[in-house]
């Protein structure tokens, strides 16, 4: 393998917005969620009023922001973006409040990243839409009460265990989003390929669809690779040979396992034994951040039956064991 193909199918590297759904009623599986946030934008129509603040959790490219953006759509509301990375103070999250349009959305990307002081300047705005300033210092210090318009925040988070307990308590809604199944997948390819105007055939939509690790994102940025694999390498046409050569260079396996799941494992494995182990000591191996595997990498893993979690740590199973065995260069221990 070496390290002057492309880099793997990355995150930013599609240009999300033009195959964003824009209607709920577009939106490709989580039913569940789906038919209960129909129901709280046709209430809140019908009375007039604006929605709920509404939570969004699960790991990354399963829809939260796309959520976030259909929801102000259906409502015929405006829209105002921020990043709870971006928001290091008080100070800057006041002007995305006063500036919101009545029944406007918020929406707070990242939300577990706001500092306690930006998250504590949020009650108010949540419970009473109302914002409190302490203008001065010390004995003439007083409080300025400003009245906001009243709005609807969403919030998304990959972490909502890392949520104070009163910020979560003020979402009146929490929407949990779990990995797609496979013939969602397959429908979400499927309905992109026409929209970009790619010819692909069935077989190739349902392999694309299996090696998508359950995410629509990384479906779409697939898809995008292999169209342009299929442009350059051949007519343009998408086929299971064109499709399987393509993923192969971007070292997506067949379990769709990538680069970076399969280190968690061989690390797992050849270097702890399989386990358990701590995900600080595996971590601290890849020289990875923990929170990314235990946001990004792990859930899907765990979700499948490559690893388990025990109290002492994380084990391979023997299905990881059987994976590497097929696919990696690391050799299982005996
Ligand atoms: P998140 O905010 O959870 O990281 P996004 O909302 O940005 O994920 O979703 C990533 C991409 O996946 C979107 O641009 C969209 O094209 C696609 N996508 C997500 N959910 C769906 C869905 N339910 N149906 C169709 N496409 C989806």
């Amino acid at each position: 393998t070496s390290s002057s193909q492309p880099v793997p199918a990355a995150k930013e590297s599609v240009p999300d917005d033009s195959l964003r759904p824009s209607k709920l009623a577009d939106m490709i599986g989580q039913r569940a969620v789906i038919e209960r946030l129909d129901i709280l934008v046709d209430a809140a129509r019908k009375q007039a009023e604006c929605l709920p603040h509404i939570l969004f959790d699960g790991p990354p490219g399963l829809g939260k922001t796309t959520l976030a953006t259909v929801l102000p759509k259906e409502m015929g509301v405006e829209l105002t973006l921020a990043s709870g990375a971006s928001l290091s103070s008080p100070k800057e999250i006041m002007p995305y409040l006063t500036n919101l349009t009545d029944h406007g959305v918020l929406f707070i990307d990242e939300i577990h990243r706001l500092p306690k002081s930006v998250e504590e300047f949020l009650y108010t705005a949540m419970e009473d839409f109302r914002i409190d300033i302490v203008l001065g210092e010390g004995l003439g210090a007083r409080t300025l009460s400003m009245p906001l318009k009243r709005f609807s925040l969403i919030g998304a988070t990959t972490r909502s265990g890392m949520l104070s307990a009163p910020l979560r308590d003020r979402f009146q809604v929490r929407e949990h989003l779990d990995f797609y199944e496979l013939d969602e997948l397959a429908r979400i390819v499927s309905i992109n390929a026409r929209k970009l105007g790619v010819p692909i055939d069935e077989t190739s939509t349902s392999e694309l669809a299996r090696r998508s690790r359950g995410t629509p994102r990384i479906a779409n940025s697939l898809l995008f690779w292999v169209r342009n694999f299929a442009i350059s390498r051949g007519d343009g046409t998408i086929t299971l040979s064109i499709t399987r050569q393509a993923l192969e260079m971007q070292q997506v396996d067949i379990a769709g396992l990538d680069k970076q799941d399969r280190r968690y494992l061989e690390t797992l494995v050849s270097v702890f034994g399989g386990g358990p182990r701590g995900i600080d000591a595996i971590a601290a191996t890849m020289n990875i951040p923990s929170e990314t595997l235990s946001e990004e990498v792990e859930p899907f893993l765990l979700r499948e039956g490559f690893i388990i979690r025990t109290p002492q740590g994380r084990r391979a199973t023997s299905k990881a064991i059987d994976h590497l065995g097929r696919s990696g260069p690391a050799s299982p221990p005996g």
